[in-house]
């Protein structure tokens, strides 16, 4: 496809075979030697003959190719080559409860309209209680406190509770 491109060939049965192309990535950011950008001359192609509204045929018989155990990445060189490597660590679950100290609770995660703080800085809310309501004739999800605490803060995005320490 990269060729195909570099000749401005036209997006015909000829290049179909990007219409296989998974958008993974993987030739970008590991395999191309030539750091050059195969996923995106697929892309290219892809947008060309969905606009022209020829699709790729698959074979009616099909083989593994032979080299396909040879072309396997292996994980960790790709953790490397991202740049990943120090996150790549053991992470048990665990049964540890953690205590937070102060939560930041979001009026909207969600694409509804933000929810209505009913609360105030200084008041004491329970784990479970509603904080924040759908405004009247909206679409959206109420808010409710993650712990037992004081409201620390009220502000257009967030409703902060501070853990109340026993
Ligand atoms: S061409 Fe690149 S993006 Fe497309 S499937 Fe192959 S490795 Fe993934």
């Amino acid at each position: 496809m990269v060729r195909a491109m570099a000749y401005d060939l036209p997006a015909d049965e000829n290049v179909t075979a990007a219409q296989t192309c998974c958008q993974c990535n993987l030739c970008d950011y590991f395999s191309c030697p030539a750091g050059i950008h195969p996923r995106m001359a697929n892309l290219y192609y892809m947008t060309k003959l969905r606009e022209e509204g020829i699709k790729h045929t698959p074979k009616a018989e099909f083989t593994a190719d032979p080299m396909r155990p040879c072309r396997q990445v292996p994980s960790g060189r790709l953790i490397a080559r991202l740049g990943l490597r120090k996150y790549n660590r053991p992470a048990p679950l665990t049964e540890e409860l953690l205590s937070a100290g102060t939560v930041a609770l979001s009026l909207q995660d969600h694409v509804g309209a933000p929810a209505i703080p009913s609360v105030s800085p200084g008041e004491a809310v329970k784990k479970g209680q509603c904080i924040a309501d759908v405004p009247e004739g909206s679409l959206g999800a109420p808010v409710h406190a993650s712990i037992d605490g004081v409201v620390e803060r009220v502000t257009d995005t967030h409703i902060f509770v501070r853990a109340e320490r026993r």
